[in-house]
């Protein structure tokens, strides 16, 4: 039980990879804010939970933010635990992609996640101890066509993670991000074969598998790790294994 008797908040966390993150950290005693901006789902998984509340969300307003610290706070307890969860994706290359589509993605995916530290750091500076996962990408790691947005804002999530691990330096606050690959969710789910058939773990990631990563990040078993980056993404980020596994196997 390594989340006994302490508070996280998980934004994006109503479906798909932030609702597992929920309930692994609720599993393992934390007491949990589901941030979303889906009310119905966020509120029905805060409903299955014993020690969960349901917060409505948008990462990209900052009063929202302050409202939902402060509820948190008064209701649950002081915040050890942040995940910056929320995402989106809008495909397109740079010619293609509207400025007002690159702009959302940015908005919602980095400054949201910055907006999340920016709000819930002071605390955990006053309080001497807490522990922050980015939620990046594979994205983050590498190019990808057709997603200029989407690689721009990861890696900016990657890169705000070190400068922002830096800034806590010698505070107890440890930063990390984390980049899943191909993950089965409502975003994952619409990715091609073709994307995880030439990775060394040829076949799309579950939820779960990023949960175990983000646990170990948020608790005290990373004591000695921030600012650092970890993949999971059954190697997609090493390059291909120059043959087709799913064509060996069949
Ligand atoms: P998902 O199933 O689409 O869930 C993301 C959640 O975030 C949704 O509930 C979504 O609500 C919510 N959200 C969107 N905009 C928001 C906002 N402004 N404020 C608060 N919540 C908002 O996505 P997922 O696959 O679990 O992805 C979780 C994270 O992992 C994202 O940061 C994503 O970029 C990253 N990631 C995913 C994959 C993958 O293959 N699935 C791979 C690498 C990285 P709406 O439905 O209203 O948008």
């Amino acid at each position: 039980m390594r989340f006994e008797g302490k508070v996280a908040i998980v934004t994006g966390a109503a479906r798909g990879m932030g609702a597992a993150h929920v309930r692994g950290l609720a599993a393992e005693g934390a007491r949990v804010a589901v941030c979303d901006v889906l009310d119905d789902e966020g509120e029905s998984l805060a409903g299955e939970l014993a020690h969960a509340r349901y917060c409505h969300l948008d990462v990209t307003d900052e009063a929202q933010w302050r409202s939902v610290v402060r509820t948190v706070e008064d209701t649950l307890g002081p915040v050890d635990v942040l995940v910056n969860n929320a995402g989106i994706i809008h495909f397109g290359g740079v010619e293609e992609q509207s400025p007002e589509h690159f702009r959302r993605i940015l908005d919602v995916n980095l400054v949201g996640a910055f907006l999340g530290m920016h709000t819930v750091l002071p605390g955990m500076r006053a309080r001497g101890r807490g522990a922050v996962v980015n939620i990046s990408s594979a994205a983050g790691l590498m190019g990808f066509a057709d997603g200029i947005g989407y690689v721009a804002s990861k890696w900016g999530v990657r890169g705000m993670t070190k400068a922002a691990a830096l800034d806590m330096a010698g505070t107890g606050v440890r930063i990390n991000s984390v980049h899943p690959g191909v993950i089965r969710t409502p975003m994952g789910e619409s990715a091609s074969p073709e994307l995880f058939a030439q990775q060394p773990v040829a076949r799309i990631g579950e939820p779960d598998e990023v949960t175990r990563m983000v646990l170990f990040l948020a608790s005290d078993d990373a004591s000695y790790t921030t600012g650092g980056e970890f993949p999971v993404d059954g190697g997609q980020t090493i390059g291909h294994v120059g043959h087709d596994h799913a064509a060996d196997k069949a």
